[in-house]
């Protein structure tokens, strides 16, 4: 950083210009963006009245209170997610790896010690003790347990019992369901692929036919929907282009016609994502959109992609950061959807994972870093795949990969890899 503040875009006068105009036909939806977008002008404007020097600061401190206080009171804060307490584990620890503020051994033990009650005997995860097993909390407690990194935290995770789950959910198709007897979406094979492959139990039969049923939920806008035949969303576009990253097959999406939906995705004015075409502006696709943008540009680049940026991602990195910074911070610590609206750890956790990706731009050769504002605000690279710090993909991947794939004999195909499609080499950040 040389001292000169970037300066903002809102302070530009150009930026009202970019408001939306219904050319004078009103609708529904119309008239919610507009609502938005006074919501953000006025956020914006009490801003400007008490920063004349503009340096919009990350309030560090105020969001680790909240994350701290959240961990400890994961008993009782949050009763309403009573179903998906792996997940506060997740959206709480990953906020604080980003933040570089360590954890006392003696809470995360307590944490591996909840996440085990979790796990059931068919060996998915459950939301909470006594319920059942769902791919989703398997994933965060996955997630959870990598970030923890400990041996006591790995053993927590039972290899053999975990890969009868994943099998027990597999469809003819390709596909996975997200619990036994329960519904399919794209989200399933991503949960399935990223535990699988962090903790190296990875098969070609486990993952036969998905790399084709992904493909089929990628439409006509370019984006992917939950099933095959619906409107492309942020959230399983995110979970089918990592499952297939995961899986070495990312090259089989049309790339042009997902980087041209996702790069509309980021709004006009408010600098932040929206989810879906015509939908509102929302903190949490600052990840689920803006992440894809590693992806797409790692897959485009092994595509013999010659035109790419070598210092940026395809999106405004510093518009997304005027967004976050200045639209979703409560004062009083924590992240949220847009101003109006109530912090949350979900939207803690995917606002400061989705302004990591804005700040770090990164491949094997090049890194480069984006800060809007200070160094403070600087927070630690994200892995664009399974959204853990890089050093963490690195560290489990390492102590997985010395056991052995449990089922080997199972599968009628050529043996599994050994290497379990090198997950740590798609991280964006310096370490990769
Ligand atoms: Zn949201």
């Amino acid at each position: 950083m040389d001292g000169v503040p970037t300066p903002l875009r809102c302070f530009d006068e150009q930026h009202t210009a970019e408001m939306f105009e219904d050319d004078g036909v009103e609708t529904v939806t119309s008239v919610e963006q507009k609502k938005v977008e006074e919501a953000i002008e006025a956020a914006i404007n009490v801003y400007k009245q008490m920063h004349s020097f503009p340096q919009p600061t990350l309030l560090r401190e105020q969001h680790y209170q909240y994350l701290k206080k959240g961990l400890r009171n994961l008993s009782d804060a949050y009763e309403c997610l009573d179903a998906s307490r792996p997940w506060l584990c997740f959206w709480i620890l990953h906020s604080l790896e980003l933040l570089e503020e360590s954890i006392p051994s003696a809470i995360t033990s307590e944490v591996c010690q909840f996440l085990a009650l979790c796990q059931t005997p068919t060996g998915g995860f459950a939301g909470g003790p006594g319920q059942h097993a769902h791919l989703a909390p398997t994933y965060a407690a996955v997630n959870a347990l990598c970030i923890i990194g400990t041996e006591e935290a790995y053993n927590v995770i039972n290899r053999e019992k975990l890969l009868d789950f994943l099998w027990s959910l597999k469809q003819p198709n390709g596909s996975f369901v997200m619990h036994i007897g329960g519904e399919v979406d794209v989200r399933s094979a991503y949960c399935a692929a990223s535990v699988a492959s962090l903790t190296n139990i990875m098969t070609p039969a486990l993952f036969e036919d998905t790399t084709n049923w992904i493909l089929s939920c990628q439409n006509w806008e370019g984006g992917l929907s939950g099933v095959p035949g619906l409107e492309a969303h942020g959230g399983y576009t995110f979970c089918g282009t990592a499952a297939l990253v995961i899986l070495g097959k990312e090259h089989m999406l049309d790339l042009k016609a997902l980087l041209r939906w996702v790069i509309s995705r980021q709004m006009r004015f408010e600098g932040g994502f929206q989810g879906r075409c015509n939908k509102l502006v929302d903190g949490c696709y600052s990840f689920w959109q803006a992440g894809l943008l590693p992806l797409l540009h790692r897959a485009l680049f092994n595509d013999g992609e010659s035109e790419l940026s070598r210092q940026r991602w395809m999106f405004d990195q510093l518009a997304l950061q005027e967004y976050i910074l200045l639209c979703c911070q409560n004062p009083t610590g924590g992240l949220l959807d847009k101003p109006g609206k109530s912090r949350d750890f979900y939207h803690t956790c995917y606002c400061l994972s989705g302004l990591s990706i804005a700040q770090h731009f990164g491949n094997v050769e090049h890194y480069h870093e984006v800060i809007l504002g200070t160094e403070e605000n600087r927070l630690a690279p994200t892995h664009p795949v399974y959204n853990i710090c890089p050093d963490k993909v690195a560290k489990a991947v390492q102590h997985f990969r010395q056991l052995s794939v449990p089922d080997a004999s199972r599968q009628a195909g050529p043996p599994a890899d050994a290497e379990p499609s090198e997950p740590a080499s798609a991280a964006a950040g310096p370490q990769s």
